[in-house]
């Protein structure tokens, strides 16, 4: 078996090294005995979508994304079929704002990619801080790290989780993230997959479902270290 990952702009978009989960992703998938190869996309190339298992769309500051959104326009459509045909994408932060109709800032609006029925507008001050979810798709709580300054109201989708502890989507309706089809959009950065391992075979395994069919089964790895890592972050903030 074979994943390859398509990695969206990760000149502009790879705040606090989104990159380290692309790794994960990858080591994951060797440590299994799968393939795995990442093709990264610079903003002039053409991406085919029909060759990609994995899409990873990462975080960026407002120019950055501002540089990106003309870019999405001529991709959309792409990217729309994709989606719909249960492509898998992780969007993170500056990408899951991305991924709805738009991001609205004091600058202007960025033009979303319209894949998710979700918008963002720039409120006061910025969320900072630790994060806690609990997620349906999980065992183990999900932890990580925001900072935005963007609210994202997600209409009448699925949330990624409950926030247990942090701002998520708001900083109101105590949810973080969005689940559309095989898509996960979250404001957790950096080594979100690394620290939830949970998530990234999720990932993993809806990628082979899609490619190889519902009987694939995923090779338990030794996850204690991650466990004991969340562990101690749920103790830590979880009163
Ligand atoms: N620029 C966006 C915001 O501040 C996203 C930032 C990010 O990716 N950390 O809301």
């Amino acid at each position: 078996m074979k994943i390859t990952i398509g990695h969206l702009y990760p000149d502009l978009l790879n705040l606090y090294g989104d990159r380290g989960n692309i790794q994960c992703l990858m080591k994951r998938c060797q440590w299994r005995g799968i393939e795995a190869e990442t093709i990264a996309y610079e903003l002039n190339d053409r991406i085919d979508f029909s060759a990609l298992d994995i899409v990873l769309l990462g975080g960026g500051s407002d120019r950055e994304q501002m540089l990106v959104c003309e870019k999405l326009k001529e991709i959309r459509e792409d990217f729309r079929s994709y989606v719909e045909d249960n492509g898998v994408v992780i969007a993170i932060c500056g990408g899951y704002q991305l991924l709805g109709n738009y991001y609205k800032t004091e600058q202007g609006t960025i033009q979303g990619l319209e894949l998710v029925d979700m918008y963002t507008e720039q409120g006061e001050g910025r969320l900072i801080s630790n994060i806690i979810l609990k997620s349906d798709l999980f065992d183990m709580p999900v932890t990580g790290f925001e900072n935005h300054g963007g609210r994202t109201c997600i209409n009448e989708n699925k949330p990624l989780g409950r926030v247990l502890y942090g701002s998520g989507n708001d900083g109101k309706t105590g949810y973080e993230g969005v689940v559309y089809k095989n898509v996960i959009g979250t404001y957790l950065h950096g080594p979100l997959l690394p620290k939830n391992p949970q998530l990234a075979d999720w990932l993993i395994l809806k990628a082979l479902e899609r490619k190889y069919g519902s009987g694939v089964k995923l090779a338990p790895l030794d996850d204690s270290q991650e466990k004991e890592a969340n562990d101690y972050i749920c103790r830590r903030f979880l009163k």
